[in-house]
């Protein structure tokens, strides 16, 4: 197993936000995954993925992070033409692929999404109406007590961007049901494409949408979009012009910013509409802070 110290966590995150790590494991097998036990347990040990939706203080994170990307467990197929068996270190953009080539509907809304099936199980990730947890049949994990076992969809509580991981501290594979009643479109993945391409600054250091909708009426980017401060900067983080519920980095960016961008949204959107915007970003601080 790979084991790294002291990193720039920065490069770990697509914001590109973090002071240095303390030590980063980089399990390569199910045995090191299971040597990790004793780590899994501790409060603070935090599993990541592509980074694609969190930041790190500027101060680092001290406890441990343990990141799937050399896992080399990879696999995606397809069983009794029902499921998809996909290891959580897959990108999201690799299994809509996989789906794509093999005419199967149903996960082209994964395409655009930047981050790893484990991240996307995590945070019940989503778009065009559709979410992971609507697919999944059962994931196998790493359980509270830190054995690995198998666990029904019917077990796991999950809404919008969200999932009860009570019983979690990580994600292994999951298998996913094929919708046969889903009819394969061709055209389908290339125009979520082009209308993220179109509608988002996806070339941009970002995590995405910072905050959650705070109803499927009210999107978080029609609120702040009527705020009329696009372009608002904080030190190196501003709100993107072409999606403002999207903070980007301009490369000279703290984590400081972030939150003060976010601090600052949040109060003028409360202010203005009495509604309490959640952050969608998840962002890794030390107890001390
Ligand atoms: C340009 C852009 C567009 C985006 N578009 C969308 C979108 O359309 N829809 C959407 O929902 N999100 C979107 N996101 C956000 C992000 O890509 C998703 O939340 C994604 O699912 C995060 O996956 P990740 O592997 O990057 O996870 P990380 O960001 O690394 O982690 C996110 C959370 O998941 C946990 N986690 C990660 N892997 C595991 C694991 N194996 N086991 C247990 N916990 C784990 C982490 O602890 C953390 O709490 C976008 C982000 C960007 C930058």
């Amino acid at each position: 197993m790979i084991i790294q110290k002291n990193i720039a966590l920065k490069s770990f995150t697509t914001i590109r936000i973090g002071g240095n790590s303390n030590k980063i494991y980089l399990p390569e097998s199910l045995e090191d995954i299971s040597r990790l036990k004793k780590i899994l347990l501790l409060p603070k040990t935090l599993v990541i993925g592509k980074g694609s939706n969190i930041a790190f203080s500027d101060n680092g994170y001290k406890s441990d992070i343990i990141s799937l990307s050399k896992y080399h467990n990879r696999h995606i197929s397809i069983i009794d033409n029902k499921y998809i068996s996909v290891s959580a270190s897959i990108s999201c953009a690799r299994l809509a692929k996989f789906c794509h080539k093999k005419s199967i509907a149903g996960f082209e809304f994964l395409h655009g999404i930047p981050g790893t099936i484990g991240g996307a199980l995590a945070m019940n990730a989503g778009a065009f109406k559709q979410s992971i947890w609507n697919s999944v049949d059962s994931v196998n994990v790493v359980n509270s007590i830190g054995d690995i076992t198998n666990i029904s969809y019917k077990k796991v509580k999950t809404s919008y961007r969200s999932v009860d991981k009570n019983n979690i501290l990580l994600f292994l594979d999951a298998l996913l049901v094929i919708n046969k009643r889903k009819v394969f479109d061709v055209n389908l993945l290339k125009e979520y494409s082009k209308h993220r391409s179109i509608t988002q600054p996806v070339r941009q250091w970002s995590s995405g949408c910072i905050f959650k909708n705070p109803s499927k009426n009210t999107p978080a980017s029609s609120l702040i979009d009527s705020l009329d401060i696009q372009k608002r900067k904080i030190g190196g983080i501003y709100i993107s012009k072409k999606h403002c519920n999207y903070f980007i980095n301009d490369g000279s960016g703290s984590c400081k910013d972030l939150i003060q961008l976010i601090k600052y949204v949040s109060k003028l959107i409360k202010n203005k509409y009495n509604i309490s915007l959640t952050r969608e970003i998840c962002i890794y601080s030390n107890s001390n802070e």
